[in-house]
């Protein structure tokens, strides 16, 4: 009998799994944010701070702001710093200029606005959380220091030549390297004739 019994167990399970799609950390959830109810993925309701998507938000973004959200949840834990909440954005398909920059930092309401899904843009925005005085060199300090320790390569590289665009940033640049930064090249938004995936 207790075979029949597990065996019955066993069937029933499977019929369970059959009719529910399984979860993973990517599944979208209904929470409510900022006292809207909002669809957001699993993952990010395991982060420091609390995510929240432009009204507009494109669902078919999520994958692109995994990677940069988790690296933030990684900073705020080492350099101890206190984000109470994040708003990205979503621009797929964009012809000419977004009226926005590409992510700022609010000192008061300790949250962060992020347009660009790169490490550079988030690093440079988790700079002024650490600072005060704008792209001063406290600062331009504080950002060259995140750089080098959260990124490598051509990323690296790429980012501390962004920073010779702002005079502070341009003096560490050449007491790091011991030269000019090469000329800055203004950079066209990530999401310009992007297409979701
Ligand atoms: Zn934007
Ligand atoms: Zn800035």
């Amino acid at each position: 009998m207790g075979v029949v019994k597990s065996a019955a167990a066993g069937c029933a399970l499977s019929n369970y799994d059959l009719a529910m799609p399984a979860r993973s950390e990517n599944t979208l959830i209904e929470l409510k944010i900022a006292g809207r109810y909002r669809l957001v993925p699993i993952w990010t309701t395991k982060l420091k701070f609390e995510v929240r998507p432009s009204p507009s938000f494109d669902k078919r973004a999520w994958k692109l702001w995994k990677p940069i959200l988790l690296l933030l949840d990684e900073v705020c834990k080492k350099e101890k710093l206190k984000v109470d909440w994040v708003r990205i954005h979503s621009h797929f398909n964009l012809k000419g200029d977004i009226p926005h920059a590409m992510g700022w930092w609010d000192h008061e309401q300790r949250a962060m606005f992020l347009c660009h899904f790169d490490k550079e843009t988030l690093l440079h925005e988790v700079g002024h959380a650490l600072s005060s005085g704008y792209h001063g060199d406290p600062w331009a300090k504080a950002t060259a220091r995140l750089y080098q320790k959260y990124l490598s390569g051509k990323e690296l590289s790429a980012a501390m030549i962004h920073l010779g665009h702002y005079l502070a940033g341009r003096r560490v640049y050449k007491k790091i390297y011991g030269e000019r930064p090469p000329k800055y090249q203004e950079r066209p938004s990530m999401w310009l004739n992007r297409k979701p995936s």
